[in-house]
């Protein structure tokens, strides 16, 4: 059954699996296979050719070799595609290795100049800075990214929600300042569940999948959704590099958009409770949420995402204290990462952002949450417990 005409969440569901019962099986089978037979050399050499060269696995063609394609990470593609509203999507071993691939095709296509927008993710913040990857980096607002773009300008990088204060960023004023220049939108917090990008005119959407969209902490896995033709680029250094996602994570991240939208909107209920109750609280100076009064100034939230997410930050003012509560709670988990089934806590500047420089680094009393599924109520009284003690 095609799922083009049903609505989000029944996609969710039911993306990726029309030839389930063709098969004869109600869940997709994992391709293990490294290699695959090659019915005569003309067609293998055919066939490592056209995917070697970006394109999409034709019908009844050998898949050659699993760095170049691979079935179940085909599903998982075409599932996620579906949901970002995208022709295609590229899945990788990490999110950090679909942000290399990508900046990579820009390198190769001749235009390794990037206009990038803080806060980022300390990771990719840490990318961008080294040059490592041959870019260049110039570092800008939202509102002056028409002016930082020079005529080798490949990418205009954003994140929205970003991480850790939440910032958001009108995407449609930035699009428009980009202009022909394509905009990545890393949409890790948001996730196709409250915010769309390519309907707000960006050209890439990026998602590390260990977050929300395999969502239990058991899968590490990034993918870019974009045009069948960025992604032709994209293949090739997937391939050359060999940074494809395992096909038994891909079974999992798949398995994980089922329940992506309940997940999503269970935690950011959870989230609005606890981010209010935090606001309320005398030890908190200062909770970083857009679903707070005051914190969403151009109302983004309910016009370009369908609410504010499941992650929230707090500062408590110091060091100390933002540690002692890190090290203090008993339920939550102390942990990077986020947008799984359990809250966990870190602290961004001392960890995840620890590379960043430090104008850009969040403040030493900041905290930041990833909402689980836990009730509320469980969540809080720990919170309440380790802000005492
Ligand atoms: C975790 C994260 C990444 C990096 O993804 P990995 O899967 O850890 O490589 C990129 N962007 C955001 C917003 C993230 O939270």
């Amino acid at each position: 059954m095609s799922t083009e005409h049903l609505g989000f969440d029944s996609r969710a569901v039911h993306a990726g699996r029309d030839d389930l019962t063709t098969l004869g099986v109600h869940v997709p089978p994992i391709d293990l296979s490294t290699t695959y037979p090659l019915p005569t050399v003309r067609e293998g050499g055919e066939a490592y050719e056209h995917m070697g060269g970006g394109f999409a696995r034709e019908a009844g063609q050998t898949a050659v070799y699993q760095r170049l394609w691979s079935p179940s990470v085909a599903r998982f593609e075409g599932a996620l595609a579906g949901l970002e509203g995208a022709e295609a999507a590229v899945a990788f071993g990490s999110g950090m290795a679909a942000l290399t691939a990508t900046l990579l095709s820009c390198v190769s296509a001749g235009r390794p100049h990037v206009v990038a927008i803080r806060p980022l993710y300390g990771g990719s913040d840490h990318l961008l800075a080294s040059g490592l990857l041959g870019t260049r980096v110039t570092w800008a607002t939202a509102e002056d990214v028409a002016s930082a773009i020079e005529p080798d300008t490949g990418l205009v990088v954003v994140e929205t929600p970003a991480n850790p204060t939440l910032d958001l960023v009108d995407l449609r004023v930035l699009c428009e300042q980009a202009a022909d220049v394509p905009v990545l939108v890393d949409n890790t917090f948001a996730t196709p569940v409250l915010q769309r990008p390519l309907e707000q005119g960006a050209s890439i959407v990026l998602h590390s999948v260990t977050k929300f969209l395999a969502g239990h902490g058991d899968v590490l896995g990034g993918v870019v959704a974009c045009s069948e033709e960025t992604a032709q680029h994209i293949r090739p250094v997937r391939a050359i590099t060999g940074a494809i996602l395992h096909p038994l994570s891909a079974y999992l991240a798949h398995r994980g958009l089922q329940t992506l939208p309940v997940r999503v909107r269970a935690q950011q209920d959870s989230a609005q409770v606890v981010a209010h109750w935090l606001d309320a609280h005398t030890d908190v100076r200062r909770v970083y949420y857009p679903g707070l009064e005051g914190a969403d100034p151009a109302g983004l939230v309910g016009t370009q995402m369908a609410g504010p997410g499941a992650v929230l930050s707090m500062d408590l003012g110091s060091f100390e204290r933002a540690a002692g509560v890190a090290e203090s709670v008993r339920m939550i988990v102390h942990a990077v990462s986020l947008g799984g089934v359990d809250t966990l806590v870190q602290h961004p500047a001392a960890v995840t952002h620890r590379p960043v420089v430090d104008e850009a680094k969040p403040g030493a009393g900041v905290l930041r949450l990833s909402v689980g599924l836990e009730s509320a109520e469980d969540i809080i009284a720990d919170l309440e417990q380790a802000l005492r003690t």
